[in-house]
């Protein structure tokens, strides 16, 4: 039996992992892929992340793209922002995941691929989780990090229906980093496309010899399968997608982000991080940053106070990542007419010390 059980091997569960790994406890990872899998993702990882994960972005052996600038379309009009150093980084989220879960493994985590838990109990001596397979791992406590669908937030989670769901598509290609700068002359950098009625935005964001290309919103898959239409053809309309560009095909996934109705994120022998607790940021929907951090602090709370660990780490995360009591500006902004809520968007985006601080820097994390 190990000392806890972690459903999910992403960004939150392999470093949960790593971190009670080198605590020495024993730990078992379950996640239903083989890594390296799929996940979609525009893959910008700020500088904040890598401290967190302890690892020097100058020594990661896999594709990494630093950019110094960023840019926002809106209404048709471009804006820059700058910095004098690296703002942030992308990456590949199959090779990310995987060199993470890699890491975990070699520090001593038992690593379970390709096992779908399926079921989730409360024991006398803590939890019983049963994979599809019918087999069943016991531990004190579980940790549910298997993002949004997670089978321990489904359990223990009181998921509620009215929660704030992002939907997205994506496609990521590998089409070399010659061609990419001949379709656009900022390649390496994140390019943003803010929709006209502040509901999502798209990006086109070239890294290395990858082109990653998306779009995320609040609404209905229908809705968002418009805005995708959209976003393609202006990208074809300005050269940045010839019709000879074979993509990888898009593909969809929603995800809670953190909203008024938050999930019940730690109780008596379970702790959830990451998108399984629906941390991901309101505006941008940056999830791996809350994904490292929460897996900190649920570790933090196992390793200090095993006995009220739920409470510690409740506490911690409403004060690092204002879970639960987040929502005030959403309040604010709910009770003021559309024409208002618009115009400030628009001129954040258009002002360049508003649109750096609280879009770039504030929503995104970069710089
Ligand atoms: C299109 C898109 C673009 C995004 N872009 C960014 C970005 O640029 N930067 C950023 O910071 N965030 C981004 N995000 C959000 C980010 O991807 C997530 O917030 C992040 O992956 C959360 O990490 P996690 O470890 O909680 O969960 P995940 O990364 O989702 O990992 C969950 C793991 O659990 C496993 N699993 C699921 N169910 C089971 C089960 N029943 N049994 C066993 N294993 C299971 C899965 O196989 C998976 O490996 C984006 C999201 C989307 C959809």
């Amino acid at each position: 039996m190990s000392d806890a059980i972690i459903v999910g091997g992403g960004p939150g569960g392999s470093t949960a992992a790593w971190l009670l790994a080198r605590a020495g406890r024993s730990v078992t990872v379950l996640d239903s892929a083989r890594f390296p899998r799929l996940k979609l993702c525009a893959g910008w990882v700020t500088p904040a992340v890598w401290r967190a994960l302890e690892m020097d972005p100058a020594t990661y052996p896999h594709t990494l793209q630093p950019f110094r600038s960023a840019s926002l379309e809106l209404d048709g009009d471009r804006y820059e922002t700058r910095w004098p150093e690296t703002a942030s980084y992308g990456i590949i989220r199959t090779e990310f995941d995987e060199h993470l879960l890699r890491r975990a493994q070699t520090t001593g985590a038992e690593v379970r691929e390709q096992t779908r838990v399926q079921a989730i109990e409360r024991t006398d001596t803590g939890v019983a989780v049963t994979t599809a397979d019918g087999e069943t791992f016991r531990a004190p406590l579980v940790i549910g990090a298997g993002g949004h669908n997670c089978p321990v937030a489904r359990t223990f989670g009181n998921v509620s229906r009215k929660e704030t769901v992002v939907v997205t598509r994506e496609s990521e290609t590998r089409l070399g980093a010659d061609q990419l700068r001949s379709l656009t002359e900022h390649h390496g950098t994140p390019e943003l496309f803010a929709e006209a009625d502040f509901k999502g935005y798209g990006w086109y964001f070239t890294k290395g010899d990858f082109l990653n290309l998306g779009i995320g919103c609040l609404g209905s898959g229908r809705d968002l399968h418009r805005r995708c239409r959209d976003l393609l053809e202006r990208l074809r309309l300005d050269g940045r997608l010839p019709a000879h560009i074979e993509l990888e095909p898009f593909r969809g996934h929603a995800y809670a982000v953190q909203t008024q109705e938050p999930r019940h994120v730690a109780g008596d022998g379970f702790f959830l991080i990451g998108d399984a607790a629906g941390l991901a940021r309101g505006v941008s929907g940056e999830g791996i940053g809350p994904a490292v951090e929460s897996a900190h602090l649920a570790t933090a709370a196992i390793l200090c106070a095993e006995t009220d660990g739920a409470s510690a780490y409740l506490s911690q995360l409403a004060a690092r990542l204002g879970h639960g009591k987040n929502g005030a500006l959403e309040r604010v902004a709910g009770r003021m007419p559309h024409w208002m809520t618009d115009g400030i968007a628009r001129t954040v985006c258009r002002t360049p010390v508003l649109r750096r601080k609280l879009i770039f820097e504030g929503a995104f994390g970069m710089g």
